[in-house]
């Protein structure tokens, strides 16, 4: 009988990824629901370290496939022991990462597999009674959020995004099982060759890992008014988001975007100065600590997911806001 849950671990020379820590944070909670173990697959070279800090931040067990092929991500031999280790141990359940590695992972195995997969989620549950895996994510174009079950194939699988939620805590004290296995070295051939690795240059925005993120959208009015927003930004020491109308309109690069086609963040403030809230644009700041919104519109969609609304114009607004901050900052010297 398929039994457990599953994450699929993500690491970069060695060292895990926080994503693997959100998956086990959201996996958990599938497991402890259907009364089933927790497992974390970690593929890698010389990665035992890693396997145990997986046991650390939740995992009950780690099924560990070690070697040098496996240094970095290739989808093929990434693909084959994955397919065969699945085949062997028969999970219920599988999550991944949304990212570029699980992108590319989960559809190739769910068609080896023979099963469903539903990417992008922004929440998991598990149905009462059923057991089922409830895979929530927005569709036809946003515009409504659909619950995908997949009743009759296993495993039921589902990637969700980076920084949908918090990371699991770390207890040195939790302990676990690492279950190594070997497998042969047809196993581990490729067609591809990797001829180097080069950083993404436009990728100089990290929206991702800010603390506070002030987003702004079509709102304020004209680019030049976003002289205000990187002000504040430089005062709050934030970084800044924006919505997919400001990056559509060419007032700030895609990097910046939040939301469904853009990114997903949880700062522990996010200001949003002028933005309606539409779903699209929700889906990629839900998980912010607090929320403070400003609009002129009472009736915006964003107050609706605001701790704190701010109702008025960003014109008048904004400047008596980095006024009032730095009259702070001289007097805390
Ligand atoms: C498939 C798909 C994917 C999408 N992906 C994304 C995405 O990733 N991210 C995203 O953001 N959107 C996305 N969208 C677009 C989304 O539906 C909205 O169109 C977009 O978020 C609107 O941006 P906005 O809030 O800046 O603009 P608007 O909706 O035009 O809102 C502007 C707001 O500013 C307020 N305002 C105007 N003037 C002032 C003022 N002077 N002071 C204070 N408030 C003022 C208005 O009351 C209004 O609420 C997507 C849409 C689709 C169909």
């Amino acid at each position: 009988m398929d039994k457990g849950v599953w994450i699929i671990a993500e690491q970069w020379n060695g060292k895990l990824k926080r994503v693997s820590f959100e998956l086990l944070s959201r996996a958990r909670r599938l497991a402890d629901k259907l009364g089933e173990p927790l497992s974390a697959v970690l593929l890698g070279h010389q990665v035992e370290e890693a396997a145990q800090e997986l046991i650390y931040h939740g995992a009950d067990v780690v099924y560990l496939v070690d070697h040098p092929k496996l240094f970095q991500f290739d989808p093929d031999p990434y693909v084959s022991c994955l397919e065969r280790l699945i085949h062997e141990e028969r999970p219920e359940i599988i999550v991944a990462a949304a990212t570029t590695t699980g992108r590319t992972l989960m559809p190739i195995l769910a068609a080896r597999l023979h099963t469903g997969l539903t990417a992008d989620c922004t929440d998991l549950d598990i149905e009462e009674g059923t057991g089922l895996l409830l895979q929530t994510r927005p569709a036809i174009g946003g515009n409504v959020m659909a619950t995908i079950e997949t009743p009759s194939h296993r495993p039921q699988m589902a990637t969700v995004r980076p920084r949908s939620c918090k990371p699991s805590p770390r207890d040195p004290f939790r302990s676990g099982k690492v279950i190594v296995k070997d497998y042969p070295d047809e196993l581990f051939t490729s067609r591809f060759k990797l001829l180097g690795l080069e950083k993404l240059r436009e990728e100089t925005v990290n929206i991702e890992d800010a603390e506070v993120v002030v987003a702004v959208g079509k709102g304020i009015g004209k680019p030049e008014n976003l002289k205000w927003i990187r002000e504040l930004a430089e005062l709050l020491n934030g970084a800044i988001g924006a919505s997919r109308a400001v990056v559509d309109l060419g007032w700030l690069p895609y990097p910046h975007q939040v939301g469904l086609s853009g990114k997903t963040v949880s700062p522990r403030l996010y200001l949003a100065c002028g933005i309606s809230g539409a779903i699209q644009h929700l889906a990629g700041m839900r998980g912010s600590e607090l929320v403070i919104a400003i609009n002129k519109d009472p009736r915006a969609q964003i107050f609706k997911v605001a701790d704190l609304g701010v109702i008025g114009d960003l014109n008048e607004i904004l400047p008596r806001l980095i006024q009032r901050l730095k009259s702070l900052e001289v007097k805390q010297g």
